[in-house]
């Protein structure tokens, strides 16, 4: 099984290398970052579609560590936010510390020698502690629809794009009208000769406040002692004051469905699109998105939306239930990911051979989303109910990665072999979700990707991301079961 590391972590997004970075700063050196890809980012390393960029402002999507103020826009684009973690990855000097090309298949807890024991694509290794950085988002969700394989161009997911195809003059068809969809469908569209959109359930679009940064406000950010701090201050007291109506008092999403109503009107004058692209569910209860250029997409005289179900891909396009066929020379899949299952396809194994796919049959389940009861010295980063539908997902794994640092520091202070959730502790916190889920907008009645099959919300947290920092702030050791190491 070769040498145990102190901590090993699977996944080298934001979640995989600010927890090294964070291990480095406390003095933890041991560290290894398992990464299946070539390359780190996770999420801003696979999505390089045309138009990928981040809904969230870039100054609050950036560790409050490594304050960047060059950002080029209010919304960073992909390619900005993927040079960032690399720039912290080699300022931080974790870089030598990640291991690209090696997918971690199997993780199992040896309890005699309280170690867990990992079987990657490329050889064994064990370790002490084992932080998963998964994400929630990178393994890519194809929709099960008759004929897909039988297509005769070329098709591909939005987060696997082929820029080896050039959309120029071709017929492109997309499958989808969520978050990368309508930021795919206005590139596609200025050079595509047609386009099709399929959409099964419209989106809420509202207004994307997002402009180039003027070099004087650079100058002013990079040298203003709490220029930047101020800013990122002021982005997240915006954002964050928007949970109301998503978690408290759902009425609260009517003022944003003015506002929707309002920029759909605005952009898309023809009544009978408008109609089509109303949705049918609650504001909130599936992503609100933001754009500028998503409705005037659709209303070119190039762009058809689709909104007939499809019935099956053939070789040469989509067939809809109406029997109408749509040719396509390019297709492309914009639909989503497989968000619930977390840490799937990896089989991990904890005390007693308990495994935990199998634990999370009904749903995935973890005390703060970081600690699952039975897998002793795992820590989760952007576990279940961690998501946010109106924050930034950095300020959440920030608050884990000191919660983590305060689990890491206490093994190692008081000895310990291993610590372990307690399962009232972990039923107690899952309970108190279930409850306060209840009366978000989540649960208001839609699907969503949120949502297990059997229509559990898993994903989201339903609250502040200040009182999940609060939660968060230390680990409580009345919380947890633990080994010291001379009992072994
Ligand atoms: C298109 C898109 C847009 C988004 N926009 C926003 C936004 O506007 N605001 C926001 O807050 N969030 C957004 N998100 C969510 C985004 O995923 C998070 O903000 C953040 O990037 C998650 O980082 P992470 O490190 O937790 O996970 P990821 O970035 O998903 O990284 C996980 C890494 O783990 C690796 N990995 C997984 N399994 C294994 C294994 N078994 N072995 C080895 N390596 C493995 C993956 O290859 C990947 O590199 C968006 C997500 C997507 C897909």
């Amino acid at each position: 099984m070769g040498t145990a590391h102190s901590v090993v972590i699977v996944g080298s997004g934001f979640g995989g290398i600010g927890m090294a970075i964070r291990l480095k700063q406390a003095g933890v050196h041991d560290v290894v970052v398992l990464e299946k890809a070539g390359g780190l980012g996770g999420t801003w390393r696979d999505n390089t579609y045309p138009g990928a960029a981040c809904d969230v402002p870039s100054h609050l999507y950036s560790f409050s560590f490594e304050p960047k103020t060059d950002w080029s826009r209010r919304f960073p684009p992909q390619a900005e936010i993927l040079e960032y973690l690399w720039h912290c990855a080699r300022k931080y000097e974790v870089l030598p510390r990640v291991r690209f090309g090696t997918e971690v298949i199997e993780a199992r807890f040896d309890e005699g020698a309280a170690l867990w024991r990992l079987s990657t694509n490329d050889g064994e290794l064990s370790a002490r502690i084992l932080v998963s950085a998964c994400g929630q988002l990178n393994r890519p969700a194809l929709p099960s629809i008759a004929g897909r394989e039988s297509f005769a161009g070329a098709g591909f997911h939005s987060a696997r794009w082929d820029h080896d195809v050039d959309l120029a003059g071709k017929r492109v068809a997309v499958i989808g009208t969520g978050a990368s969809a309508i930021q795919i469908v206005p590139e596609i569209a200025r050079v595509a000769e047609r386009l099709t959109v399929f959409q099964r359930s419209a989106p809420y679009v509202i207004e994307k406040p997002d402009r180039p940064y003027r070099e004087w406000e650079k100058s002013v950010l990079a040298s203003v002692p709490g220029a930047h701090g101020l800013s990122r201050a002021k982005i997240y007291a915006r954002y964050e004051s928007r949970a109301l109506g998503f978690v408290k008092y759902p009425k609260l999403m009517k003022v944003m469905a003015d506002r929707f109503r309002k920029n759909m009107h605005a952009q898309v004058p023809d009544p009978g699109l408008r109609a089509r692209l109303e949705p049918d569910y609650p504001m909130g209860c599936k992503r609100i998105l933001i754009s500028n250029d998503y409705y005037p997409a659709l209303t070119r005289a190039n762009v058809e939306l689709v909104t007939e179900g499809i019935d099956r891909v053939v070789p040469a396009g989509v067939v809809t239930r109406d029997g109408v066929e749509h040719p396509a020379d390019v297709l492309v899949y914009a639909t989503g990911f497989q968000s619930t299952g977390f840490l799937a396809p990896m089989k991990v194994t904890g005390r007693g051979g308990r495994e935990l796919n199998e634990r999370w049959r009904d749903g995935a389940e973890a005390h703060l989303g970081i600690t699952v009861s039975g897998f002793p010295n795992l820590f989760l980063l952007y576990g279940p109910y961690t998501n946010l539908g109106h924050n930034s997902i950095i300020y959440m794994l920030e608050s884990q990665f000191r919660y983590v640092m305060g689990c890491v520091e206490a093994i190692r202070r008081n000895g310990l072999d291993w610590i372990d959730v307690r399962p009232d502790v972990q039923d107690a916190f899952g309970r108190e979700m279930r409850e306060r889920l209840r009366s978000t907008v989540w649960e208001a009645g839609c699907d969503s990707w949120y949502m297990t099959s059997s229509g559990k919300v898993v994903n989201n947290w339903p609250g502040f991301t200040f009182a999940y920092r609060r939660a968060t702030r230390r680990p409580d050791p009345r919380d947890f079961v633990a080994r010291r190491a001379s009992a072994s």
